[in-house]
Protein backbone atom coordinates (compact mmCIF):
# COMPACT_ATOMS: atom_id res chain seq x y z
CA UNK A 1 0.00 0.00 0.00
CA UNK A 2 1.17 3.52 -0.27
CA UNK A 3 3.06 4.67 2.59
CA UNK A 4 4.03 1.93 3.71
CA UNK A 5 7.18 1.21 6.11
CA UNK A 6 10.13 0.86 3.87
CA UNK A 7 13.82 0.90 4.99
CA UNK A 8 15.74 4.37 4.20
CA UNK A 9 17.13 4.57 0.76
CA UNK A 10 20.99 3.66 0.21
CA UNK A 11 23.95 4.80 -2.00
CA UNK A 12 25.21 1.44 -2.08
CA UNK A 13 27.37 1.21 -4.84
CA UNK A 14 25.69 -1.67 -7.46
CA UNK A 15 27.35 -5.04 -7.02
CA UNK A 16 26.92 -7.75 -9.27
CA UNK A 17 24.20 -7.37 -11.10
CA UNK A 18 21.34 -10.07 -10.20
CA UNK A 19 18.88 -10.48 -13.79
CA UNK A 20 19.53 -14.55 -12.38
CA UNK A 21 20.00 -15.89 -16.21
CA UNK A 22 22.93 -13.28 -16.79
CA UNK A 23 26.48 -15.38 -17.05
CA UNK A 24 27.98 -16.16 -13.59
CA UNK A 25 24.96 -14.92 -12.10
CA UNK A 26 24.75 -17.01 -8.90
CA UNK A 27 21.31 -19.08 -8.10
CA UNK A 28 18.75 -17.59 -5.79
CA UNK A 29 19.08 -18.78 -2.37
CA UNK A 30 16.10 -18.04 0.32
CA UNK A 31 17.44 -16.31 3.05
CA UNK A 32 20.48 -16.26 1.90
CA UNK A 33 22.62 -13.21 3.75
CA UNK A 34 23.74 -11.53 -0.01
CA UNK A 35 21.37 -9.13 -1.16
CA UNK A 36 20.65 -9.25 -4.96
CA UNK A 37 21.67 -6.42 -6.40
CA UNK A 38 19.00 -5.35 -9.45
CA UNK A 39 19.26 -3.21 -12.42
CA UNK A 40 16.60 -0.98 -14.49
CA UNK A 41 16.09 -2.62 -18.06
CA UNK A 42 15.91 0.95 -20.59
CA UNK A 43 16.48 0.48 -24.54
CA UNK A 44 18.06 -3.25 -24.29
CA UNK A 45 20.56 -2.42 -21.67
CA UNK A 46 20.67 -3.17 -17.74
CA UNK A 47 21.44 0.36 -15.97
CA UNK A 48 21.53 2.22 -12.77
CA UNK A 49 19.82 5.33 -11.70
CA UNK A 50 21.94 8.18 -13.39
CA UNK A 51 22.56 8.99 -9.80
CA UNK A 52 23.03 6.30 -8.07
CA UNK A 53 20.18 5.70 -5.78
CA UNK A 54 18.99 2.75 -4.79
CA UNK A 55 16.61 1.17 -2.28
CA UNK A 56 16.28 -2.22 -0.92
CA UNK A 57 13.60 -4.43 -0.62
CA UNK A 58 13.05 -6.80 2.50
CA UNK A 59 11.55 -10.19 3.00
CA UNK A 60 8.34 -10.37 4.65
CA UNK A 61 9.21 -13.86 6.06
CA UNK A 62 12.18 -12.65 7.64
CA UNK A 63 12.10 -9.20 7.63
CA UNK A 64 15.69 -9.17 6.21
CA UNK A 65 16.81 -6.99 3.26
CA UNK A 66 17.41 -9.03 0.61
CA UNK A 67 17.75 -7.09 -2.89
CA UNK A 68 18.00 -3.65 -3.75
CA UNK A 69 17.11 -1.65 -6.53
CA UNK A 70 18.02 1.63 -8.54
CA UNK A 71 15.97 4.18 -7.56
CA UNK A 72 14.75 6.22 -10.62
CA UNK A 73 15.11 9.64 -11.22
CA UNK A 74 13.19 12.14 -13.48
CA UNK A 75 16.17 11.67 -16.31
CA UNK A 76 15.87 7.74 -16.27
CA UNK A 77 12.70 7.88 -16.73
CA UNK A 78 12.32 10.21 -19.39
CA UNK A 79 15.07 8.32 -21.00
CA UNK A 80 13.11 5.30 -21.02
CA UNK A 81 10.03 7.01 -22.65
CA UNK A 82 12.36 8.48 -25.27
CA UNK A 83 13.60 4.86 -26.03
CA UNK A 84 10.46 3.72 -25.97
CA UNK A 85 8.61 6.88 -28.53
CA UNK A 86 11.98 6.17 -30.64
CA UNK A 87 11.59 2.44 -30.65
CA UNK A 88 7.57 2.81 -32.05
CA UNK A 89 8.45 5.81 -34.38
CA UNK A 90 11.28 4.37 -36.32
CA UNK A 91 12.64 1.04 -34.56
CA UNK A 92 11.50 -2.00 -35.99
CA UNK A 93 8.55 -2.99 -33.73
CA UNK A 94 6.00 -1.24 -35.71
CA UNK A 95 7.67 -2.18 -38.94
CA UNK A 96 7.27 -5.48 -38.56
CA UNK A 97 4.37 -7.61 -39.59
CA UNK A 98 2.02 -8.87 -37.06
CA UNK A 99 2.75 -11.79 -37.20
CA UNK A 100 6.31 -11.36 -36.66
CA UNK A 101 5.11 -9.78 -33.40
CA UNK A 102 3.43 -12.20 -32.52
CA UNK A 103 6.32 -14.78 -32.98
CA UNK A 104 8.60 -12.56 -30.64
CA UNK A 105 5.74 -12.68 -27.92
CA UNK A 106 5.56 -16.86 -28.50
CA UNK A 107 9.46 -16.70 -28.04
CA UNK A 108 8.44 -15.11 -24.59
CA UNK A 109 6.48 -17.84 -23.75
CA UNK A 110 8.97 -20.37 -24.88
CA UNK A 111 11.78 -18.79 -22.66
CA UNK A 112 9.15 -18.54 -19.51
CA UNK A 113 8.86 -22.18 -19.43
CA UNK A 114 12.39 -22.37 -18.62
CA UNK A 115 12.73 -19.45 -16.50
CA UNK A 116 8.92 -19.79 -14.98
CA UNK A 117 10.51 -21.62 -11.55
CA UNK A 118 13.44 -19.27 -10.59
CA UNK A 119 10.99 -16.44 -11.11
CA UNK A 120 8.66 -17.46 -8.75
CA UNK A 121 11.50 -18.03 -6.26
CA UNK A 122 12.16 -14.33 -7.11
CA UNK A 123 8.64 -13.02 -6.39
CA UNK A 124 8.01 -15.10 -3.46
CA UNK A 125 10.81 -14.09 -2.12
CA UNK A 126 9.99 -10.01 -2.48
CA UNK A 127 6.14 -10.86 -1.90
CA UNK A 128 5.73 -13.90 0.75
CA UNK A 129 3.14 -15.32 -1.86
CA UNK A 130 3.15 -18.98 -1.61
CA UNK A 131 5.81 -20.43 -3.69
CA UNK A 132 3.28 -23.17 -4.94
CA UNK A 133 1.31 -20.40 -6.02
CA UNK A 134 3.68 -18.30 -7.97
CA UNK A 135 5.10 -21.54 -9.46
CA UNK A 136 0.87 -22.03 -11.06
CA UNK A 137 1.35 -18.44 -12.39
CA UNK A 138 4.49 -18.54 -13.85
CA UNK A 139 3.42 -21.21 -15.51
CA UNK A 140 0.35 -19.77 -16.25
CA UNK A 141 2.54 -16.66 -17.30
CA UNK A 142 3.78 -18.72 -20.45
CA UNK A 143 0.37 -19.31 -21.67
CA UNK A 144 -0.74 -15.09 -21.52
CA UNK A 145 2.15 -14.33 -23.63
CA UNK A 146 0.99 -17.75 -26.36
CA UNK A 147 -2.43 -16.19 -25.93
CA UNK A 148 -1.72 -12.96 -27.37
CA UNK A 149 0.77 -13.52 -29.48
CA UNK A 150 -1.50 -15.83 -31.18
CA UNK A 151 -4.03 -13.20 -31.35
CA UNK A 152 -1.11 -10.38 -32.90
CA UNK A 153 -2.21 -10.94 -36.22
CA UNK A 154 -6.31 -11.24 -36.02
CA UNK A 155 -6.25 -7.44 -34.75
CA UNK A 156 -8.66 -6.56 -37.93
CA UNK A 157 -10.48 -3.70 -39.34
CA UNK A 158 -13.59 -2.98 -41.27
CA UNK A 159 -15.43 -2.20 -44.63
CA UNK A 160 -18.57 -0.76 -43.49
CA UNK A 161 -21.12 -1.20 -46.41
CA UNK A 162 -21.12 2.05 -48.39
CA UNK A 163 -23.19 3.03 -51.33
CA UNK A 164 -21.85 1.90 -54.83
CA UNK A 165 -21.26 5.57 -55.63
CA UNK A 166 -19.52 6.39 -52.51
CA UNK A 167 -16.09 6.33 -51.59
CA UNK A 168 -14.26 3.43 -50.43
CA UNK A 169 -14.49 3.87 -46.64
CA UNK A 170 -12.12 1.40 -44.48
CA UNK A 171 -11.43 1.30 -40.29
CA UNK A 172 -8.13 0.19 -39.67
CA UNK A 173 -6.91 -0.47 -36.10
CA UNK A 174 -3.50 1.28 -35.12
CA UNK A 175 -1.37 1.06 -31.92
CA UNK A 176 -1.37 3.61 -29.71
CA UNK A 177 2.77 4.50 -28.85
CA UNK A 178 3.79 4.70 -25.52
CA UNK A 179 2.14 2.48 -23.00
CA UNK A 180 2.81 3.29 -19.01
CA UNK A 181 2.27 -0.20 -16.94
CA UNK A 182 2.22 0.65 -13.18
CA UNK A 183 1.52 -2.56 -11.52
CA UNK A 184 1.28 -3.58 -7.84
CA UNK A 185 3.49 -5.70 -5.78
CA UNK A 186 0.75 -8.63 -5.78
CA UNK A 187 0.77 -11.11 -8.40
CA UNK A 188 3.18 -8.53 -10.38
CA UNK A 189 4.39 -10.88 -13.06
CA UNK A 190 0.77 -12.07 -14.10
CA UNK A 191 -0.87 -8.87 -13.72
CA UNK A 192 2.03 -7.27 -15.58
CA UNK A 193 1.72 -9.89 -18.27
CA UNK A 194 -1.78 -8.56 -19.19
CA UNK A 195 -0.48 -5.17 -19.92
CA UNK A 196 2.55 -6.11 -21.73
CA UNK A 197 1.26 -8.89 -23.92
CA UNK A 198 -1.77 -7.39 -25.66
CA UNK A 199 0.08 -4.02 -26.19
CA UNK A 200 3.02 -5.49 -27.66
CA UNK A 201 0.99 -7.80 -29.88
CA UNK A 202 -0.66 -4.81 -30.78
CA UNK A 203 1.80 -3.10 -31.84
CA UNK A 204 3.05 -0.51 -29.27
CA UNK A 205 5.72 0.21 -27.01
CA UNK A 206 6.17 -0.08 -23.38
CA UNK A 207 7.90 1.05 -20.29
CA UNK A 208 6.92 -0.46 -16.99
CA UNK A 209 7.05 0.19 -13.41
CA UNK A 210 6.80 -2.37 -10.86
CA UNK A 211 6.23 -1.65 -7.17
CA UNK A 212 8.79 -0.52 -5.13
CA UNK A 213 7.06 -3.13 -2.31
CA UNK A 214 8.54 -5.79 -4.68
CA UNK A 215 9.81 -5.18 -7.76
CA UNK A 216 12.23 -8.68 -7.87
CA UNK A 217 10.32 -10.81 -10.40
CA UNK A 218 9.10 -8.20 -13.06
CA UNK A 219 12.63 -6.90 -12.88
CA UNK A 220 14.09 -10.02 -13.68
CA UNK A 221 11.38 -10.99 -16.28
CA UNK A 222 13.66 -8.42 -18.41
CA UNK A 223 16.02 -11.15 -19.17
CA UNK A 224 13.74 -13.12 -20.41
CA UNK A 225 12.62 -10.26 -22.99
CA UNK A 226 16.40 -10.42 -23.91
CA UNK A 227 16.67 -13.50 -24.59
CA UNK A 228 13.26 -13.84 -27.11
CA UNK A 229 14.83 -11.13 -29.00
CA UNK A 230 12.74 -8.18 -28.30
CA UNK A 231 14.26 -5.10 -29.83
CA UNK A 232 15.76 -2.16 -27.57
CA UNK A 233 13.69 0.20 -26.60
CA UNK A 234 10.55 -1.81 -27.07
CA UNK A 235 10.44 -3.26 -23.48
CA UNK A 236 12.10 -0.67 -20.57
CA UNK A 237 11.49 -1.21 -16.64
CA UNK A 238 11.78 1.91 -14.67
CA UNK A 239 12.12 0.80 -10.76
CA UNK A 240 11.33 3.26 -7.97
CA UNK A 241 8.81 5.33 -5.93
CA UNK A 242 5.50 7.07 -6.68
CA UNK A 243 7.12 9.80 -7.04
CA UNK A 244 9.49 10.97 -9.08
CA UNK A 245 9.11 7.70 -10.84
CA UNK A 246 5.44 6.91 -10.75
CA UNK A 247 4.44 10.05 -11.45
CA UNK A 248 7.25 11.20 -13.98
CA UNK A 249 5.93 8.17 -15.79
CA UNK A 250 2.45 8.91 -15.90
CA UNK A 251 1.99 12.45 -16.54
CA UNK A 252 4.75 12.40 -19.03
CA UNK A 253 4.18 13.72 -22.97
CA UNK A 254 5.37 10.98 -25.03
CA UNK A 255 2.86 8.28 -23.14
CA UNK A 256 -0.43 8.13 -25.09
CA UNK A 257 -1.87 4.73 -22.84
CA UNK A 258 -1.15 4.42 -19.16
CA UNK A 259 -2.22 0.76 -18.03
CA UNK A 260 -3.08 1.06 -13.78
CA UNK A 261 -3.66 -1.62 -11.37
CA UNK A 262 -3.33 -0.65 -7.44
CA UNK A 263 -5.21 1.33 -5.27
CA UNK A 264 -8.38 3.79 -5.43
CA UNK A 265 -6.08 6.47 -3.79
CA UNK A 266 -3.19 6.16 -6.28
CA UNK A 267 -5.92 5.82 -9.15
CA UNK A 268 -7.07 9.55 -8.36
CA UNK A 269 -3.64 10.66 -9.07
CA UNK A 270 -3.09 8.75 -12.25
CA UNK A 271 -6.16 10.60 -13.29
CA UNK A 272 -4.60 14.03 -12.61
CA UNK A 273 -1.14 12.82 -14.34
CA UNK A 274 -2.82 12.18 -17.17
CA UNK A 275 -4.57 15.43 -17.44
CA UNK A 276 -1.05 16.57 -18.33
CA UNK A 277 -0.55 13.87 -21.42
CA UNK A 278 -4.22 13.15 -22.40
CA UNK A 279 -3.29 9.76 -22.06
CA UNK A 280 -5.96 6.55 -22.70
CA UNK A 281 -6.43 5.30 -19.22
CA UNK A 282 -7.69 1.85 -17.72
CA UNK A 283 -7.79 1.08 -13.81
CA UNK A 284 -7.68 -1.87 -11.97
CA UNK A 285 -8.27 -1.18 -8.62
CA UNK A 286 -9.59 -3.04 -5.12
CA UNK A 287 -12.78 -4.40 -4.42
CA UNK A 288 -14.85 -5.53 -1.43
CA UNK A 289 -16.62 -8.57 -2.84
CA UNK A 290 -19.66 -9.87 -1.52
CA UNK A 291 -20.36 -13.90 -1.27
CA UNK A 292 -23.91 -15.08 -1.08
CA UNK A 293 -24.17 -18.62 0.50
CA UNK A 294 -28.15 -19.31 0.14
CA UNK A 295 -29.79 -22.25 2.84
CA UNK A 296 -29.94 -24.56 0.18
CA UNK A 297 -26.35 -24.19 -0.82
CA UNK A 298 -23.85 -27.73 -0.18
CA UNK A 299 -21.96 -26.66 2.98
CA UNK A 300 -18.63 -28.38 2.51
CA UNK A 301 -18.33 -27.11 -0.87
CA UNK A 302 -19.34 -23.57 -0.37
CA UNK A 303 -16.53 -23.65 3.10
CA UNK A 304 -14.05 -24.74 0.81
CA UNK A 305 -15.12 -22.12 -1.81
CA UNK A 306 -15.30 -19.36 0.71
CA UNK A 307 -11.64 -20.67 1.85
CA UNK A 308 -10.73 -19.84 -1.30
CA UNK A 309 -12.03 -16.41 -1.71
CA UNK A 310 -10.84 -15.03 1.27
CA UNK A 311 -7.69 -16.90 2.46
CA UNK A 312 -5.76 -17.97 -0.62
CA UNK A 313 -2.96 -15.71 -0.93
CA UNK A 314 -3.31 -14.31 2.28
CA UNK A 315 -6.22 -12.54 1.38
CA UNK A 316 -4.10 -10.02 -1.05
CA UNK A 317 -6.17 -10.20 -3.96
CA UNK A 318 -8.13 -7.44 -5.63
CA UNK A 319 -11.07 -10.39 -6.18
CA UNK A 320 -10.73 -11.79 -2.52
CA UNK A 321 -14.41 -12.52 -1.36
CA UNK A 322 -14.03 -10.23 2.31
CA UNK A 323 -17.65 -10.15 2.48
CA UNK A 324 -20.05 -13.33 3.57
CA UNK A 325 -23.60 -12.57 3.37
CA UNK A 326 -25.02 -15.89 5.05
CA UNK A 327 -28.69 -16.87 4.74
CA UNK A 328 -30.13 -17.39 8.27
CA UNK A 329 -30.89 -21.21 8.22
CA UNK A 330 -27.54 -22.00 7.52
CA UNK A 331 -26.04 -19.64 9.36
CA UNK A 332 -24.64 -21.39 12.29
CA UNK A 333 -23.63 -24.73 10.50
CA UNK A 334 -21.84 -22.45 7.89
CA UNK A 335 -20.20 -20.75 10.13
CA UNK A 336 -18.96 -23.40 12.70
CA UNK A 337 -17.39 -25.21 9.61
CA UNK A 338 -15.59 -22.00 8.72
CA UNK A 339 -14.28 -21.79 11.45
CA UNK A 340 -13.12 -25.18 12.05
CA UNK A 341 -11.20 -24.80 8.78
CA UNK A 342 -9.81 -21.77 9.57
CA UNK A 343 -8.24 -22.75 12.34
CA UNK A 344 -6.50 -25.44 10.21
CA UNK A 345 -4.65 -23.08 8.13
CA UNK A 346 -0.86 -24.17 8.15
CA UNK A 347 0.75 -20.28 8.30
CA UNK A 348 4.54 -19.76 8.35
CA UNK A 349 7.14 -20.18 5.30
CA UNK A 350 5.85 -19.22 1.86
CA UNK A 351 8.23 -21.81 0.33
CA UNK A 352 6.97 -24.57 2.15
CA UNK A 353 5.44 -27.16 0.27
CA UNK A 354 2.77 -28.08 3.13
CA UNK A 355 1.71 -24.13 4.14
CA UNK A 356 -1.68 -22.45 3.83
CA UNK A 357 -0.97 -19.01 4.22
CA UNK A 358 2.58 -16.79 4.23
CA UNK A 359 3.11 -13.54 5.25
CA UNK A 360 1.28 -10.44 4.43
CA UNK A 361 3.76 -8.15 1.96
CA UNK A 362 4.16 -5.22 4.34
CA UNK A 363 4.70 -4.01 7.55
CA UNK A 364 2.23 -1.46 6.72
CA UNK A 365 -0.37 -3.99 5.29
CA UNK A 366 0.02 -5.69 8.77
CA UNK A 367 -0.47 -2.32 10.77
CA UNK A 368 -3.80 -1.21 8.90
CA UNK A 369 -5.58 -4.41 9.09
CA UNK A 370 -4.71 -4.34 12.50
CA UNK A 371 -6.01 -0.65 13.23
CA UNK A 372 -9.41 -1.55 11.27
CA UNK A 373 -10.09 -4.60 12.91
CA UNK A 374 -9.41 -2.65 16.37
CA UNK A 375 -11.88 -0.03 15.48
CA UNK A 376 -14.65 -2.27 14.30
CA UNK A 377 -14.26 -4.54 17.64
CA UNK A 378 -14.63 -1.28 19.69
CA UNK A 379 -17.65 -0.53 17.39
CA UNK A 380 -19.16 -4.33 18.40
CA UNK A 381 -17.70 -6.98 15.71
CA UNK A 382 -17.03 -9.84 17.16
CA UNK A 383 -14.28 -12.11 16.32
CA UNK A 384 -14.59 -15.83 15.63
CA UNK A 385 -10.97 -17.06 14.95
CA UNK A 386 -8.06 -15.18 14.47
CA UNK A 387 -7.15 -11.29 15.05
CA UNK A 388 -3.41 -11.94 15.90
CA UNK A 389 -0.20 -12.64 14.51
CA UNK A 390 -0.14 -16.08 14.46
CA UNK A 391 2.76 -16.41 17.26
CA UNK A 392 5.53 -15.04 14.76
CA UNK A 393 7.87 -12.44 15.92
CA UNK A 394 9.46 -12.31 12.83
CA UNK A 395 7.69 -11.74 9.68
CA UNK A 396 4.43 -9.81 8.92
CA UNK A 397 2.33 -12.68 9.57
CA UNK A 398 -1.72 -12.21 10.24
CA UNK A 399 -3.84 -15.03 11.17
CA UNK A 400 -7.15 -16.03 9.25
CA UNK A 401 -9.64 -14.12 10.57
CA UNK A 402 -13.69 -13.92 10.86
CA UNK A 403 -15.62 -11.70 12.45
CA UNK A 404 -19.44 -11.60 12.78
CA UNK A 405 -20.71 -8.01 12.01
CA UNK A 406 -24.04 -6.73 13.24
CA UNK A 407 -24.12 -4.00 9.71
CA UNK A 408 -22.58 -3.03 6.91
CA UNK A 409 -20.77 0.10 8.61
CA UNK A 410 -18.12 -1.44 10.27
CA UNK A 411 -14.98 -0.38 8.97
CA UNK A 412 -14.04 -4.21 8.04
CA UNK A 413 -17.08 -4.27 5.81
CA UNK A 414 -16.93 -0.90 4.05
CA UNK A 415 -13.09 -0.79 3.29
CA UNK A 416 -10.75 -3.26 1.11
CA UNK A 417 -8.18 -4.75 3.66
CA UNK A 418 -6.32 -6.95 1.18
CA UNK A 419 -5.33 -9.30 3.88
CA UNK A 420 -7.22 -12.57 5.07
CA UNK A 421 -9.78 -11.11 7.07
CA UNK A 422 -13.72 -12.14 6.36
CA UNK A 423 -16.78 -10.22 7.93
CA UNK A 424 -19.68 -12.00 8.23
CA UNK A 425 -23.33 -10.87 7.87
CA UNK A 426 -26.81 -12.16 7.74
CA UNK A 427 -29.60 -12.04 6.06
CA UNK A 428 -33.14 -13.65 5.72
CA UNK A 429 -34.29 -13.16 2.07
CA UNK A 430 -32.78 -13.19 -1.24
CA UNK A 431 -33.80 -9.19 -1.86
CA UNK A 432 -32.03 -8.35 1.59
CA UNK A 433 -29.04 -9.80 0.27
CA UNK A 434 -28.82 -8.25 -3.11
CA UNK A 435 -29.47 -5.34 -1.04
CA UNK A 436 -26.42 -5.64 1.41
CA UNK A 437 -24.36 -7.17 -2.01
CA UNK A 438 -24.78 -3.83 -3.39
CA UNK A 439 -24.32 -1.65 -0.29
CA UNK A 440 -20.67 -1.22 -1.26
CA UNK A 441 -18.29 1.75 -3.02
CA UNK A 442 -16.58 -1.41 -5.36
CA UNK A 443 -17.91 -3.54 -7.89
CA UNK A 444 -14.93 -5.78 -8.48
CA UNK A 445 -16.24 -9.30 -8.23
CA UNK A 446 -18.45 -11.24 -6.46
CA UNK A 447 -19.96 -14.95 -5.71
CA UNK A 448 -22.86 -17.07 -5.01
CA UNK A 449 -23.63 -20.61 -3.42
CA UNK A 450 -26.68 -22.48 -4.31
CA UNK A 451 -28.36 -25.79 -5.81
CA UNK A 452 -30.64 -23.35 -7.55
CA UNK A 453 -29.66 -22.15 -10.90
CA UNK A 454 -32.50 -19.26 -11.15
CA UNK A 455 -31.50 -18.41 -8.07
CA UNK A 456 -27.71 -18.22 -8.95
CA UNK A 457 -28.60 -16.49 -12.01
CA UNK A 458 -30.94 -13.46 -10.62
CA UNK A 459 -27.92 -12.58 -7.95
CA UNK A 460 -24.87 -12.87 -10.40
CA UNK A 461 -27.10 -10.45 -12.44
CA UNK A 462 -28.12 -7.79 -9.42
CA UNK A 463 -24.66 -7.84 -7.80
CA UNK A 464 -22.16 -5.15 -10.29
CA UNK A 465 -18.79 -6.78 -10.59
CA UNK A 466 -16.77 -7.34 -13.51
CA UNK A 467 -16.19 -11.04 -12.94
CA UNK A 468 -18.85 -13.43 -10.62
CA UNK A 469 -18.58 -17.31 -9.83
CA UNK A 470 -21.79 -19.51 -9.33
CA UNK A 471 -20.58 -22.29 -6.59
CA UNK A 472 -17.41 -21.54 -7.29
CA UNK A 473 -14.45 -18.81 -6.37
CA UNK A 474 -11.12 -17.65 -7.82
CA UNK A 475 -11.37 -19.90 -10.79
CA UNK A 476 -9.93 -17.96 -14.01
CA UNK A 477 -8.54 -18.29 -17.48
CA UNK A 478 -6.44 -15.79 -19.46
CA UNK A 479 -9.03 -15.89 -21.89
CA UNK A 480 -11.89 -14.39 -19.52
CA UNK A 481 -12.10 -10.57 -18.80
CA UNK A 482 -11.52 -9.14 -15.62
CA UNK A 483 -12.09 -5.06 -14.08
CA UNK A 484 -14.20 -3.40 -12.08
CA UNK A 485 -16.52 -0.22 -12.07
CA UNK A 486 -17.11 2.62 -9.23
CA UNK A 487 -14.28 2.31 -7.09
CA UNK A 488 -12.69 -0.68 -8.74
CA UNK A 489 -11.87 1.30 -11.73
CA UNK A 490 -12.65 1.27 -15.87
CA UNK A 491 -11.57 -1.12 -17.93
CA UNK A 492 -11.43 -5.05 -18.57
CA UNK A 493 -7.88 -6.78 -19.10
CA UNK A 494 -7.86 -10.04 -20.16
CA UNK A 495 -9.64 -11.65 -23.16
CA UNK A 496 -9.60 -11.00 -26.92
CA UNK A 497 -11.06 -7.44 -26.61
CA UNK A 498 -8.18 -6.53 -24.28
CA UNK A 499 -5.69 -5.93 -27.43
CA UNK A 500 -8.10 -3.26 -28.69
CA UNK A 501 -7.73 -1.25 -25.74
CA UNK A 502 -4.04 -1.12 -27.05
CA UNK A 503 -5.06 -0.04 -30.81
CA UNK A 504 -7.32 3.22 -31.92
CA UNK A 505 -9.65 2.97 -35.15
CA UNK A 506 -8.50 4.97 -37.97
CA UNK A 507 -11.32 5.71 -40.51
CA UNK A 508 -9.77 6.18 -44.31
CA UNK A 509 -11.88 7.10 -47.10
CA UNK A 510 -10.67 6.27 -50.93
CA UNK A 511 -12.23 7.76 -53.86
CA UNK A 512 -11.66 4.74 -56.38
CA UNK A 513 -13.64 6.64 -59.00
CA UNK A 514 -10.62 7.81 -60.74
CA UNK A 515 -12.60 11.29 -61.58
CA UNK A 516 -11.06 14.59 -60.18
CA UNK A 517 -12.62 16.20 -56.97
CA UNK A 518 -14.98 18.89 -58.06
CA UNK A 519 -15.47 21.95 -56.84
CA UNK A 520 -16.51 22.42 -53.11
CA UNK A 521 -18.18 25.70 -53.98
CA UNK A 522 -20.42 25.19 -56.86
CA UNK A 523 -23.63 23.29 -55.96
CA UNK A 524 -25.01 20.64 -57.83
P1 LIG B 1 -0.65 1.21 -4.82
O1 LIG B 1 -1.76 1.96 -5.46
O2 LIG B 1 -0.10 1.73 -3.56
O3 LIG B 1 0.60 1.10 -5.84
C1 LIG B 1 0.47 0.54 -7.11
C2 LIG B 1 1.55 1.10 -8.02
O4 LIG B 1 1.33 2.48 -8.22
C3 LIG B 1 2.97 0.99 -7.45
O5 LIG B 1 3.85 0.65 -8.49
C4 LIG B 1 3.25 2.41 -6.96
O6 LIG B 1 4.60 2.76 -6.93
C5 LIG B 1 2.54 3.20 -8.02
N1 LIG B 1 2.22 4.57 -7.61
C6 LIG B 1 1.90 5.02 -6.37
N2 LIG B 1 1.65 6.35 -6.41
C7 LIG B 1 1.82 6.74 -7.70
C8 LIG B 1 1.70 7.99 -8.37
N3 LIG B 1 1.34 9.11 -7.73
N4 LIG B 1 1.93 8.02 -9.70
C9 LIG B 1 2.25 6.90 -10.37
N5 LIG B 1 2.41 5.69 -9.79
C10 LIG B 1 2.18 5.62 -8.47
O7 LIG B 1 -1.18 -0.28 -4.67
P2 LIG B 1 -0.47 -1.53 -3.98
O8 LIG B 1 -0.49 -1.36 -2.51
O9 LIG B 1 0.84 -1.79 -4.63
O10 LIG B 1 -1.46 -2.70 -4.41
C11 LIG B 1 -2.62 -3.01 -3.73
C12 LIG B 1 -3.83 -2.45 -4.41
O11 LIG B 1 -3.89 -2.91 -5.77
C13 LIG B 1 -5.12 -2.94 -3.78
O12 LIG B 1 -6.08 -1.91 -3.71
C14 LIG B 1 -5.60 -4.02 -4.73
O13 LIG B 1 -6.95 -4.31 -4.67
C15 LIG B 1 -5.18 -3.46 -6.05
N6 LIG B 1 -5.09 -4.52 -7.05
C16 LIG B 1 -6.00 -4.55 -8.06
C17 LIG B 1 -5.96 -5.59 -8.98
C18 LIG B 1 -6.93 -5.66 -10.12
O14 LIG B 1 -6.70 -6.41 -11.06
N7 LIG B 1 -8.01 -4.92 -10.09
C19 LIG B 1 -5.01 -6.58 -8.87
C20 LIG B 1 -4.10 -6.51 -7.82
C21 LIG B 1 -4.16 -5.47 -6.91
Amino acid sequence: MSGAVRPPRSRRPAGPAYPYARAGAEPMKYGAAMTKTFQMFIDGEYCDASDGGRFDSINPATEEVWASFPEATKEDVDRAVRAAHRAFESGPWSRMSARERGNVLKRVARELEAAGPELAIAETTDTGKLLRETRWQAKNLAEIYEYYGGLADKVEGQLPPTGPDAPLAMIVREPLGVVAAVVPWNSQLQLSAFKIAPALAAGNTIVVKPSEEASAAVTAFAEIMRKAGVPDGVFNIVTGSANPCGQTLTSHPKVRRISFTGGVETARKIIAASAENIAMLSLELGGKSPVVVYDDADVDSAVNGMMSAIFAASGQSCAAGSRLLLQDGIYDRFLEKLVARAGEIIIGDPMGEDTHMGPLATRAQRDRIEDLLGKSQEAGAKILTGGGRGGFDKGWFFEPTIVECGDQDFPIVRNELFGPVLSVLRFREEDEAIRMARDSDYAFAGGVFTSDFGKAYRTARAIPAGRFWINTYRVTSYAMPFGGSANSGYGREGGIEAIHDYTQTKAIFADLSGEKVSDPFVMR
